[in-house]
Order: C-alpha cells, then sequence, then structure tokens
C-alpha cells in the first residue's frame, strides 16, 4: 500500500467529507440513486446474477439493504468504489459498464442515507468498507477517510493492512456493528460463495421528518413519496402538450422502475422478498415493429422497436445507453403536439453513441442528440400514421392491448434466458419460479439451449412497409373528403367549359384577325359593299322575287286569256265561214227564186210556214228534231223548224241527203202554230240543205217559204252584218287583250319592248312563256 495518504492510521481520501452530499444532490430523483447501486450489481466487474433490494431493521435502524450474487471485490477495488478520483471500469466480454465515473456507489448512497456499510465476499477475502458521513462528522475530519477491513475468506483471519486496526475502530465505533464478531456474522447473508452486501442506513427524511421512501403501503415495494420532485417533465422537448397530472408508475414504484431499469435484464431483482418481474419492454408491446435509424456519424444503424404500450397512458421514448434505461417515456414527434396523436404508442431505442449526464438519467443537449431526437419523432410519426390512419374507428385504448408475445424469464441463476412462450399461452398464471423446462415449445425448453437469436446485426430496413406515406402521396392528388366531391366535380366541370368557351373565342379571336386581315388586303382590288348597300341589294332581291310572282301569276292568267281569245277566234272563224255559205246559198236561192215571191216577200204576207208530208218533231229541248218519212203519205204540217247537233248521230229514221255530210233535218208539224218563226232562225249549221228543202216543201205544198233569221234580218246581207260585228268586237277586244298583255309584259321584263303598232309579237311571247313554263314544269318533275 505505499503512496496511500495515511491519516491516523487510515487511507486517505483527499476528498472532502461536505463532497459526499454535494456529489448526492445530482439524483434529484430518489430512485435514481438507487439505480446506482443496481448498476453497481448489474456491472461487469460485478457481473451478479440476483439482486436483492430489501429493508431491514439493525440496531434499530431502518436500513436499505442491496445484496447481489456478484464477484465481490478485493480490498483494492472496494476501496476504489468507496473513494473518490478511481475509474477503473472497463469492458469485460462485451458488458459495458454503465458508470462512467466511479462514482455511482458514492452518489447513489449517499443520496439514500448519510451512512453506508459493504460486506463483500470473494473467493480468496471477505472485506467490509465504511463510507460514513455520521462517522466522518464525528471524528471531524478533514477528507473522506474510507475505513476498511479484510480478512482471509477461509479462516476468517484479518489480513493486516496498516490502517486496519483503525478501520475496525471506525466502523465499530461509528455503525450498529459493535465488534469484529458482529461483523463476520453478517457475512452470513451473503449466501453464495462470492457476493456484495451494501446497507444503507440513517435513510433521508423528508421536511416533515418522514422517511423518503415508503415501506409501508406495499410490504413487497419501496414507493416514492416524493416522486414530485423528479426531474423528469423538466425535459426541454415536451413543451407543447400540456403536463399531464399522470406520472408512470415506475416514478413512484421502485419494483416497477426495477421492471423496464435495463433493456435486456441479464439480473434478477429481488425487491423485498419478491421477483421482479422484469419487462423487457420491447417484447412488452403490441403491434410491435422495429424501424431503422442510422445518423451520419455512425458506422451502424440503429435499431428503433415501437409498438403499443400495454398502459395507454406510458407513451413516448424509452431511451437506453448501454442497455440502461436513461430517459423514461420522452414525447418526440406528433406526441408533443397539443392533442392526442401518437398517444400509447412507446418506441425503444438503445443509443450508445450519446452521452448521459451524471446522474444517468438524461443525455448531454448536443447536436447529435438533438438530431436523434428528430429523427426518432419522425419515425414515431410514421409508425403512428401507419397504425392509426385517421379513419376514426381506431381508437389507443384498442390498440393498447396485449403483447404480441409472452416472453419469460428462467429463474435458474446459471441461466436467465428468455423465453418465448407459443402464442396463445397465458402468462397470467405463471409460476412465481419459471425455468426453462416449463416451456410448452420443446425447442427451446431447456437451459442449455440458447435464447431465440435477436436479429440486432441485420438492421437494414423497417419490419413494416410505411405504406401510409406512399398512399399519402396519392392521396394529396385523389382524395377528398365526400362532402366536397360533387362540387369539387362541378367545379371542374364548370372549368372545362370555360377552357372550351375561351378556346372557342381564341379560335373567334383568330379567324376575325385572319379575316381582317383579308379584308385589308384585298380593300384595294375589290370595295366591300356597305350594308346599305347589301340591304338595298337584298330588298332588290325580294322585289324581283315578288315580280317574278307577278309575272308568273299575268303569264297564267295570259295564257288563260288567250285561251278564251283562240276559243273566240275559232267561234269567229266557224260563224265566219257559215256566213259566208248562207250568204252564198241564199244568193243562189235567190237567184232560182226571183219569180216567186222571196223570202222577205213571204215573210211580208205573215205566213207561216207550213210543211207536210209524213214528220216527225222530237222535242229535245232547245231544239227540235224533225224527222221526215218520205215513203209515208201523211199530211203535212204547216210550218217547218230545222235544227242541228253534233254530226253523225242521228237516228237511223234520220233522212240522208246524198253527197252532203251534215244531216239536215226538216221538221213538220201539225199546226203551224206550233211552229213559231223564231225557231226557224235558229238554224246554225249546214245551210246549204236549207233551199232544197224549202224548195221541196214549197213544191209540195204550193206555198212559198222563206227564212227567217232570229235577229229579225231579212236578207242575208242583214243577217252576216251581226256575225261581222261580233267579229269586230271580238277583234277589238283581242287588241285591248294584246295591248293590256304587251303593256304587262313591258312592265314585268326590261328586255321585253313591245311597240303598239306591233302588238302581234304577244302571242309570240306568250308562246315562249308558256313552252318555258311547261319545259320549267317538266324540269321540276
Ligand atoms: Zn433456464
Amino acid at each position: 500500500m505505499e503512496g496511500i495518504a495515511m491519516e491516523n492510521g487510515v487511507r486517505l481520501s483527499k476528498t472532502s467529507p461536505s463532497f459526499l452530499h454535494a456529489n448526492s444532490t445530482s439524483h434529484t430523483w430518489i430512485f435514481s440513486a438507487i439505480a446506482e447501486l443496481i448498476d453497481n450489481a448489474y456491472d461487469p466487474d460485478c457481473n451478479a446474477s440476483q439482486l436483492r433490494i430489501d429493508k431491514r431493521i439493525i440496531g434499530q435502524k431502518d436500513c436499505l439493504i442491496f445484496t447481489d450474487n456478484g464477484n465481490g471485490m478485493n480490498p483494492d477495488k472496494l476501496h476504489k468504489m468507496l473513494s473518490f478520483g478511481f475509474c477503473e471500469k472497463v469492458e469485460i466480454n462485451g458488458h459495458k459498464p454503465v458508470g462512467h465515473y466511479g462514482n455511482g456507489f458514492k452518489s447513489g448512497s449517499m443520496r439514500l442515507g448519510r451512512d453506508a456499510i459493504v460486506f463483500t465476499k470473494q473467493e480468496d477475502t471477505i472485506s467490509v468498507g465504511f463510507l460514513s458521513q455520521t462517522f466522518l462528522e464525528m471524528t471531524n475530519a478533514e477528507t473522506v477517510l474510507t475505513p476498511i477491513v479484510t480478512w482471509d475468506s477461509k479462516s476468517r483471519q484479518i489480513l493486516h493492512a496498516p490502517d486496519t486496526q483503525g478501520s475496525i475502530d471506525a466502523i465499530t465505533t461509528h455503525s450498529f456493528f459493535h465488534s469484529e464478531k458482529e461483523l463476520l456474522d453478517e457475512f452470513q447473508a451473503i449466501s453464495g460463495q462470492t457476493g456484495t452486501e451494501i446497507i444503507i442506513y440513517n435513510l433521508k427524511r423528508s421536511s416533515d421528518g418522514m422517511l423518503e421512501l415508503d415501506f409501508q403501503s406495499k410490504p413487497d415495494d419501496i414507493m416514492n413519496l416524493e416522486h414530485e420532485q423528479m426531474d423528469l417533465n423538466t425535459t426541454a422537448n415536451a413543451v407543447y402538450r400540456p403536463v399531464v397530472e399522470h406520472k408512470p408508475e415506475y416514478t413512484r414504484s421502485l419494483r416497477e422502475y426495477c421492471s423496464i431499469l435495463f433493456l435486456k435484464p441479464r439480473m434478477k431483482i429481488i425487491l423485498r422478498g419478491s421477483k421482479v418481474k422484469t419487462k423487457l419492454i420491447t417484447k412488452s408491446l403490441s403491434e410491435t415493429e422495429s424501424d431503422v435509424y442510422r445518423p451520419t456519424w455512425l458506422k451502424k444503424s440503429m435499431k428503433i422497436i415501437f409498438g403499443f404500450s400495454p398502459q395507454k397512458q406510458d407513451y413516448g421514448i424509452m431511451l437506453y445507453h448501454k442497455n440502461r434505461l436513461i430517459k423514461a417515456y420522452e414525447k418526440v414527434g406528433c406526441q408533443k403536439q397539443n392533442n392526442s396523436l401518437g398517444v400509447g404508442v412507446v418506441g425503444v431505442a438503445e443509443v450508445d453513441f450519446l452521452e448521459p449526464i451524471h446522474n444517468k438519467q438524461d443525455f448531454n443537449k448536443t447536436d447529435r442528440y438533438n438530431a436523434c431526437i428528430s429523427a426518432l419523432g419522425r419515425k414515431l410519426d410514421d409508425y403512428w400514421n401507419e397504425k392509426m390512419p385517421a379513419d376514426g374507428n381506431n381508437t389507443t385504448v384498442n390498440r393498447c392491448q396485449k403483447p404480441d408475445w409472452t416472453w419469460v424469464q428462467c429463474d435458474n441463476p446459471k441461466c436467465l434466458k428468455w423465453r418465448r412462450l407459443p402464442d396463445g399461452a397465458d402468462d397470467s398464471n405463471l409460476p412465481d419460479k419459471w425455468y426453462c423446462y416449463l416451456n410448452p415449445d420443446p425447442t427451446h425448453n431447456r437451459c442449455d439451449i440458447e435464447e431465440e437469436p435477436e436479429d440486432e446485426d441485420d438492421v437494414l430496413r423497417a419490419s413494416y412497409a410505411k405504406t401510409y406515406k406512399k398512399q399519402q402521396k396519392l392521396k394529396i392528388h385523389s382524395y377528398q373528403p365526400p362532402q366536397h366531391v360533387q362540387q369539387i366535380r362541378e367545379l371542374q366541370s364548370r372549368e372545362r367549359l370555360l377552357q372550351m368557351r375561351e378556346h372557342q373565342l381564341q379560335t373567334l379571336q383568330s379567324q376575325i384577325l385572319l379575316r381582317n386581315n383579308e379584308v385589308s388586303s384585298s380593300q384595294d382590288k375589290e370595295p366591300k359593299p356597305s350594308i346599305k348597300e347589301l340591304e338595298r341589294a337584298k330588298r332588290q332581291l325580294m322585289e324581283a322575287k315578288r315580280r317574278e310572282e307577278e309575272q308568273e301569276e299575268v303569264i297564267m292568267k295570259l295564257m288563260r286569256q288567250n285561251k278564251e281569245v283562240e276559243m273566240k277566234q275559232k267561234k269567229l272563224m266557224q260563224e265566219a265561214r257559215q256566213l259566208k255559205i248562207l250568204t252564198s246559198q241564199s244568193e243562189a236561192l235567190l237567184a232560182s227564186t226571183s219569180d216567186q215571191p222571196s223570202v222577205s216577200s213571204s215573210s211580208q204576207n205573215n205566213r207561216k210556214p207550213r210543211l207536210s208530208g209524213n214528220v216527225t218533231v222530237e222535242d229535245i229541248g232547245d231544239d227540235y228534231i224533225v224527222t221526215r218519212n218520205e215513203s209515208s203519205d201523211e199530211e203535212i204540217t204547216d210550218g217547218v223548224n230545222i235544227t242541228s247537233k253534233a254530226p253523225a248521230r242521228r237516228p237511223s229514221k234520220r233522212k240522208r241527203h246524198e253527197g252532203e255530210d251534215s244531216d239536215v233535218i226538216i221538221i213538220t208539224s201539225d199546226d203551224e202554230d206550233d211552229l213559231p218563226v223564231s225557231k226557224i232562225s235558229q238554224i246554225k249549221r249546214e245551210p246549204q240543205d236549207v233551199k232544197p228543202c224549202l224548195e221541196e216543201l214549197n213544191n209540195q205544198t204550193g206555198v212559198t217559204t222563206t227564212y227567217a233569221s232570229s235577229n229579225g234580218a231579212q236578207n242575208p246581207t242583214e243577217l252576216g252584218s251581226g256575225y261581222l260585228e261580233e267579229n269586230e268586237n271580238l277583234k277589238r277586244d283581242l287588241h285591248n287583250l294584246r295591248r293590256n298583255v304587251a303593256e304587262l309584259l313591258n312592265f314585268l321584263s326590261a328586255d321585253v319592248k313591245i311597240d303598239s303598232d306591233n302588238l302581234h309579237q304577244v302571242d309570240a311571247i306568250v308562246d315562249d312563256l308558256n313552252k318555258q313554263n311547261r319545259m320549267g314544269q317538266v324540269e321540276e318533275v
């Protein structure tokens, strides 16, 4: 022990006793101090598989006792644990020490009580160490003195060191162990070959004199009465979500805290005689998924486990550092918003690349830390959005159910492996002590079978497809709230309509522009007619059409009139011929009867013609048909009536004069009064027969008979003058008609010019028009 400073025969620690208290105050939360002692047992140089935490009353003092079955300590290690200024903690076989400063025991124990006495047992030696503020105070020590006594583990003989006697004196004077024997007896508390027992007494009390730790409320737990003072909610990140009354159970219950303190618990904790069921938190969640975070400064990706917590209100990120919980339920991402997003979701991450502060309840707020927290927030949001789509039906409560799997730890201290119970196994009836052979899974039902491998090393990507992100991108384009779909569709159709109209307008505009260009370029060649001109032309066209219609009407009228004129002409011609015949016949008659009284004379004597012979008279309406029976000797009636109808329609008994085309019917009557003279004047055709008939009649009767015209004319000249007069009238009418037509034609057509001296042109024009009209009709057909 050369080089070690001594004072009053005790090795000197050059730290002021007041530092013990100051050093402990970093643990504002009392469980934080307990965690330091648990860390010591868990640390690789101790490597305990079991830690008992008890409360005992020794020498009428409430004592908090930590007993592990670890490797124990030689006097040197014990000294380093109790003293300041030493740090030997190194990684052993991948088992990383938690305490960087070697300060855990000192700060933790001195936070819990004023005094601590350590019994440690290893294969060769057993030692007692004493860290007591009471002793230092009583002895007015200027520096921290740590009395240590060591014995041979087998012979139980004191292994003398320079300070051994002083140490025994100090311990037996200032602790409740008053003799060497009592000290040695206490080693029986360490049941195994090796191990360490730490007894902390003169436990801290609150201002009202009550013990800070509550051993009364729960016999198998240690409760924190002053949890309100804990510094867990001082985290700068959780600023938006209002601080809720709820505090996680682990802040009050040491049992709860112990259950989550290690990410992969390898050490069994027995709290006040009852095993702490470690939670193996990554395996206690439901709908567990993993995600990957790789900071730029890390070569290896970090795995993050997300899942729904069994306790809805306990949510957030569990930040572990080298397997040890640093921060619990840290709110990140959407969980910081002032709403209920992310409630129930627990994330678990082991952030070994960050640096815990010395009380191991937080990290140094470095850039890396902030980046890490941001990344965790994003990952948690991903998980939340994927698992809790905003359809309103899923509630966090529904999700916070039983864990996906039930994991149990073997109670064999040499095994302590975690076994996954088959699906559907009920973990509520598990025995207090569980061993591998109880596993229904035959592939993992022996302690010598390895644990199910963790897929820690092949962390490459998230365990679940983040379809939400893809869908969200799609939704931005496709999804609309149902109540707005109709409106939006209407708007879209209106927009399309507007676009269409705009396009039409543009087309029209371009057409107008084009036309304007054409107009401006063609204006020099051909002046554009004005609207007035156009209207005038239109009016002219209408007028022309109207005139054409009128013309057609007039033409029809003309045609009818022409026909009438033709008829009249024909009639006139016939009458003129008849007249001519009659005239010649009457001349001949007059010449042959020059010795006979003239026809006119016969009429002068007022004798009516008397017809004799066999004659029949047939009354046929307008005319009488007179038929003479040649052979008969019947008396001849006086008076004669000659009438005619259409030729060749006479009855067979009619007399037919040879050499003559027309029938001549001589009508005889018994009563001469029955044949008025007026009837004779009705001779209209074939008057050439009259002469022989009259001759015959005169001869037979001896009476001179003459003709009498209907108009009273006595001679042929007078008789023809009536026809001529009528003919003249017709000619006049025809002339007038032609003149009228000529005027009309002159009026209707500019091409036609008919002089009043040349009215015969009218007939030709009308004929042409008729022909054209007929052709037009044919064409139309
Ligand atoms: Zn086992």
